[in-house]
């Protein structure tokens, strides 16, 4: 029996890979002294071996069951992952976050009442907690990053001490932030059941001291080069899941790699000082990099094989109302200066935004244009249609978009239900237009694109060097069983293990 039971998934994209904050969330606890038992794929488990799994692990004195939502969506089907692979299913994405869990809700009603009657808390984190409460089964939802609140709640329950909540049932970030950013790791346990070699998530530092307009990843805009990992930490994480699981292969989580030269550089030599070779795939931006042109080499050295930036459009006005300042010439004279140095040795992957204010139909079409054309630098392309939400009530995960769209010209007609967000319409386009437009591209890309780069090492993991499939397209035939297989491998682990 343990301490605290934590259902997590990914389910959205193909492959197999694991959400890093689930973990991490874990790691805690264990290092606060709970026992701790994590169960991945929670959507991919039917009612009964849920039920089953819960028998196994929770009792009186479980001290809650948490689920952790981040990047749970509707449960995908064979058909939907070879666009979710290329990052072109755009409808089912957006529409996946009106789901709170990877199970339908039906389900969810049974297994909160199962969980009850073993007189057990119930306890939900992650983006999509504190937006809606419609579950009255659920004790608590926290609200933000959960490290400290998972703790202080399996600490109230054991020791009966009061807690700090919000409308009796949300706990917030914001009373129980997370300070400890230079210790931050994830401890894997023999128990999280990883397979050899796995391709894992890692973090060298959380937020981004950025704001762009569009953008509701977590803690934006705070103070440039804070909230890192120390290195002494990092390597000491490197060196244990090398050593315990061979893993040399990580999905790098920080929405800004390069957020300072320092960080960079300080990344390289805690990395190439290692006594084996990384394969990373991260994120970056392409204005710094221009700037600092040195990082190319660096970059390169400490094993980044996939590049990822969110360049989002080449239209000058639209590029400097969301942020990111640049002309389509620019942008191009960087990719290709990029392209030179790296040559294939990291490959180049960029996003786009359909709809931006300012941004006529014809500039997109021009960069998609260029992005299909033959010399194009980048090795792989996605465009999304802008998002614009309703502000989230903490102001946790709201963009300059959401708040405030009158201020950037974007008018709200109509909201779209189950999508969550607003039918939109600026001086040049709709949302409706935009979906269409990407749509329209959709069909393209699926022909020629390879597998988008957040999704790299989620299909290392299904038994592939990252060179095998680095320029592959979305094979179902042949991913498909290999991932099944390893579901069936977990589940079973899980089920007959200790
Ligand atoms: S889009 Fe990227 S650079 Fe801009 S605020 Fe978001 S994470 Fe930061």
């Amino acid at each position: 029996m343990k301490d605290v039971l934590l259902f997590t998934d990914v389910n959205g994209i193909a492959g197999w890979g694991r959400y890093g904050g689930s973990y991490k969330v874990a790691t805690e606890l264990r290092k606060a002294g709970f026992t701790v038992q994590t169960i991945d794929v929670f959507g991919e488990w039917t009612v009964d071996e849920l039920k089953l799994l819960i028998d196994k692990f929770v009792d009186k004195n479980t001290l809650y069951v948490g689920f952790s939502n981040s990047l749970m969506v509707k449960q995908p089907t064979d058909k939907d992952y070879p666009t979710a692979c290329v990052g072109t299913n755009i409808e089912p994405i957006s529409h996946a976050y009106a789901q709170m869990f990877s199970q339908p809700d039906s389900i969810m009603w049974d297994l909160f009442k199962y969980i009850k009657n073993k007189g057990t808390k119930i306890v939900v984190g992650g983006a999509k907690a504190g937006y809606s409460q419609s579950f009255e089964e659920v004790d608590y939802w926290v609200v933000g990053e959960g490290d400290v609140s998972a703790v202080t709640l399996a600490q109230s329950f054991k020791t009966g001490k009061e807690f700090k909540t919000v409308d009796t049932k949300l706990l917030l970030e914001t009373d129980y932030p997370y300070l400890d950013c230079e210790h931050s790791e994830i401890i894997w346990d023999k128990s999280d059941l990883l397979f050899p070699r796995e391709a894992l998530p890692i973090e060298f530092s959380r937020g981004c001291p950025f704001r762009c307009s569009f953008c509701r990843a977590p803690n934006i805009g705070r103070k440039r080069g804070t909230r890192s990992v120390r290195h002494e930490v990092l390597r000491e994480q490197l060196f244990r899941n090398y050593e315990n699981f061979g893993t040399v292969d990580y999905m790098v989580s920080d929405s800004l790699t390069n957020e300072t030269p320092e960080k960079i550089i300080n990344l390289h030599k805690a990395i190439t000082s290692l006594p084996f070779k990384l394969e990373l795939s991260a994120h970056f931006r392409l204005d710094l990099l221009s700037k600092n042109k040195f990082e190319r080499e660096l970059i390169e050295e400490m094993g980044v094989k996939v590049a990822f930036f969110g360049i989002e459009t080449f239209h000058t006005e639209a590029s400097k109302i969301i942020g990111k300042n640049f002309t389509r010439e620019k942008a191009i004279e960087n990719l290709n200066f990029l392209k030179e140095g790296w040559k294939n040795k990291v490959r180049i992957r960029a996003s786009f935004i359909v709809g931006l204010p300012a941004e006529p139909e014809k500039s997109i079409w021009e960069t998609f244009k260029w992005c299909t054309s033959k010399d194009c630098p980048l090795d792989g392309f996605s465009f999304y249609p802008l998002s614009v939400g309703d502000p989230d009530r903490f102001g946790l995960k709201t963009s300059l978009f959401d708040a405030s769209p009158e201020k950037f010209g974007i008018r709200k007609l109509r909201y779209r239900v189950p999508a969550k967000f607003w039918e939109w319409e600026t001086d040049q386009m709709t949302y409706s237009r935009a979906l269409n437009i990407c749509k329209e591209m959709a069909k393209e890309l699926t022909e020629h694109n390879p597998i988008s780069e957040t999704f790299l090492g989620r299909i290392v993991n299904l038994g592939y060097s990252l060179e095998d499939i680095i320029n592959r397209k979305y094979d179902s035939k042949e991913f498909g069983p290999r991932r099944r297989k390893l579901i069936e491998a977990y589940k079973h682990n899980l089920i007959h293990g200790e």
